[in-house]
């Protein structure tokens, strides 16, 4: 208990709420070290005794588990800065200094804060005001302290790890074929089976020069790369498993196995947006250290692999990861997954006619296992209907009736959240009589008045449970749209289609602004159309069913009945003919135009129609030569008798050739076609 708060507690520290921050900065310290998360509770009953009401003391306790080095993550300590900011906070009670902040700059920000909104700061050990002088120089204090305390624990352990590293003498957990010996030095592994994985593996590589090709070769002769459990109750078991392009390439990255020790390939640094691991060249790496021990490469094949790998990775181009915009005119680029197998699907770009078609293609599994590819889907329909989507929803009109609707539902939670408030209001007053009949009793009357106690209590409740009930629902969703925002939205709205279908919009904004609207795309081929379900960034879903852009070898297919039709007629028609009784019939091409010799014809050969010749030799029909021996006249006899018409015979071709009946004395007349 505080003898004296030094004169520092004002009346209008009372009138605000106390804040009561609490946290640890592991969530194993939540676990096991609960003697002090106890203690940081206790602080309450400190804040209790200098007078502010039990419900008006605020318990932050949104960061344990986290630590306190920078406030980035740490929702709970910007929450209490907000609030202290705001003038809400008449104290900050924390156990001591540095559960509030282990950075210096977090630490003056918040006192700075607090001297402005009049502000005090409690800890174990007293209570500050931070417009006092003297309590500002021993906070600001405490602040650095605590930050340099866990800058030389952290600077400690650090230098210790480097140190060992440097000399080679740092135990990590090593890559499948190597293990300590007796000594802690690298050897290989003495199993023989995992040598000579590791032995094929780097030799496949050399062979085929790419990690993929080398993933495929191994699946297709179904061998196995081993894998040692580093932990957990199998620790030290081996397994054998398939390999994976990203095993593949985590191995061919190593240089353990061309015998390097090395460490710090990553490195923790600090960036704007928190700390970020970052590859580092080898200059920058705290140890290395070649021919260690020994390597199932060389270094200078593994020097020779890092060239290679680079290289391939550039073939593979930019647009192929999930990435942030860029310059190609594929609009769902790095927000579009696979409908098949749910994985995020790549983007190729095919150009046509001087314009860059975008196909979406599901690769993951051909890449990483060897597998076959997932699914393509063309993206130039896919990508128009969904630009027409967005025209279509962010039309005025539509935004008009949405925020009308909004506007309704508002009114009808308000109407329930005054019937809530009026429950809150009934069980005050019932807690209040039955508070009042237990004040009244006569307290020698044991009996009434315990169960007049009991009452009360659980009046009380009763009213507690129903005020959570009420603030919960007032809290769940009265954000109103005003109205400079509606107005804001509707002038978004119209000026979104000018913007939308203007030229000088870069491929990459567009593609920002599909972004601040849609979460992902989910593609799925069927039979004839491609499905493709838009989740939006407001919660919404919309499943839109997109005509399939058929392969141009696809398109140019000629129907089936047309080619049974060609067959047919070839019996009896030559090509011309049969062109006209298929126009005449109303038939057209693929793209729409007349049959003519030249497509019947394409037709035939495509689709290996019988020809009319072979036909009619199979019959046994003579070629002229033929007609000559059988019948011992001379070319321009028959020529002359089928001139006249005394002898049967077939014109095969358009162009002047014909084939005879054979022993035909008769004087038919050459068939007339239609
Ligand atoms: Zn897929």
């Amino acid at each position: 208990m505080y003898q004296s708060d030094g004169g520092k507690l004002k009346a209008t520290h009372l009138e605000r709420s106390a804040y009561l921050y609490i946290r640890q900065s592991t969530l194993r310290q939540v676990y096991e070290n609960t003697e002090s998360t106890k203690r940081q509770y206790a602080l309450k009953k400190k804040a209790v005794a200098l007078g502010w009401p039990e419900d008006s003391i605020i318990i932050i306790d949104n960061d344990l588990g986290v630590s306190g080095a920078s406030s980035g993550s740490r929702e709970g300590f910007k929450k209490l800065v907000a609030e202290v900011g705001m003038g809400h906070a008449g104290i900050v009670v924390s156990i001591e200094v540095s559960r509030l902040s282990r950075n210096s700059s977090d630490w003056l920000r918040l006192l700075e804060i607090c001297a402005i909104t009049d502000t005090l700061i409690m800890d174990e050990d007293g209570i500050y005001d931070v417009n006092d002088f003297n309590d500002r120089l021993l906070l600001g204090l405490k602040g650095t302290m605590s930050e340099a305390e866990i800058h030389f624990l952290q600077a400690r352990m650090r230098g210790g790890t480097i140190s060992k590293a440097r000399r080679g003498e740092l135990k990590r957990a090593l890559p499948a074929g190597y293990v300590y010996n007796g000594d802690d030095k690298i050897v290989m592994d003495p199993d023989l089976a995992v040598q000579n994985a590791l032995n094929l593996f780097f030799k496949t590589f050399r062979r085929t020069g790419a990690a993929f090709a080398t993933v495929r070769e191994f699946r297709r002769l179904d061998l196995k790369i081993p894998k040692r459990f580093l932990s957990g109750f199998r620790k030290g078991e081996l397994a054998w498993n398939p390999l994976t392009h990203c095993r593949a390439l985590g191995m061919l990255h190593n240089p353990l196995y061309a015998g390097i020790y090395c460490y710090g390939r990553q490195q923790i640094k600090k960036t704007v947006s928190g700390k970020k691991s970052f590859k580092m060249p080898v200059e920058s790496w705290h140890a290395y250290m070649p021919d260690a021990h020994p390597g199932y490469i060389t270094k200078d094949e593994f020097e020779e692999n890092q060239k290679k790998l680079k290289e391939n990775a550039y073939a593979y181009g930019e647009d192929r990861r999930k990435s942030p915009p860029r310059e190609g005119p594929a609009l769902l680029q790095g927000i579009i997954v696979c409908g098949r197998c749910g994985k995020r699907m790549s983007v190729r770009y095919q150009k046509n006619c001087s314009k860059l078609v975008p196909i979406y293609t599901c690769m993951r599994d051909l890449i990483e296992n060897g597998a076959k590819m997932c699914q393509i889907v063309m993206g130039e329909k896919v990508d128009e209907e969904i630009s027409k989507l967005l025209l279509e929803m962010l039309n005025p009109l539509a935004i008009k009736a949405a925020i009308k609707v909004q506007n309704e539902l508002k009114s009808r939670k308000l109407e329930a959240l005054s019937f809530y408030r009026q429950q809150v209001e009934r069980a005050k007053y019932d807690m209040e009589i039955a508070r009042k009949r237990y004040m009244l009793v006569d307290p020698q009357n044991r009996l009434v008045a315990t169960e007049l106690e009991a009452e009360w209590n659980r009046k009380i409740r009763e009213l507690e449970k129903l005020k959570d009930n009420y603030e919960k629902k007032k809290e769940d969703d009265l954000k109103e749209v005003t109205k400079t925002v509606k107005s804001d939205i509707m002038k978004i709205a119209n000026d979104f289609a000018k913007i939308w279908s203007s030229a000088n919009v870069s491929f990459k904004d567009k593609k920002r602004m599909i972004r601040l609207l849609i979460e992902d795309v989910t593609v799925k081929n069927n039979d004839k159309k491609v499905i493709a379900s838009i989740r939006f960034r407001a919660g919404t879903c919309k499943t839109l069913f997109i005509e399939r852009k058929l392969p141009i070898c696809e398109v140019r297919k000629t129907r089936k009945d047309i080619i049974r039709q060609v067959d047919e007629l070839t019996e009896n028609y030559i090509p011309s003919e049969i062109a006209d009784i298929l126009n005449r019939k109303g038939y057209r091409a693929w793209n729409g135009n007349m049959f003519n010799l030249r497509t019947i014809n394409r037709i035939i050969r495509t689709y290996g129609i019988k020809r009319r010749r072979k036909r009619l030799r199979d019959k046994g029909c003579l070629s002229l030569k033929e007609k000559m021996l059988e019948t011992n006249l001379s070319q321009a006899q028959i020529m002359q008798m089928r001139n006249e018409g005394k002898i049967t015979f077939y014109r095969i071709t358009d162009r002047d050739e014909y084939l005879y009946e054979p022993q035909d004395t008769c004087k038919y007349l050459a068939k007339i076609q239609p």
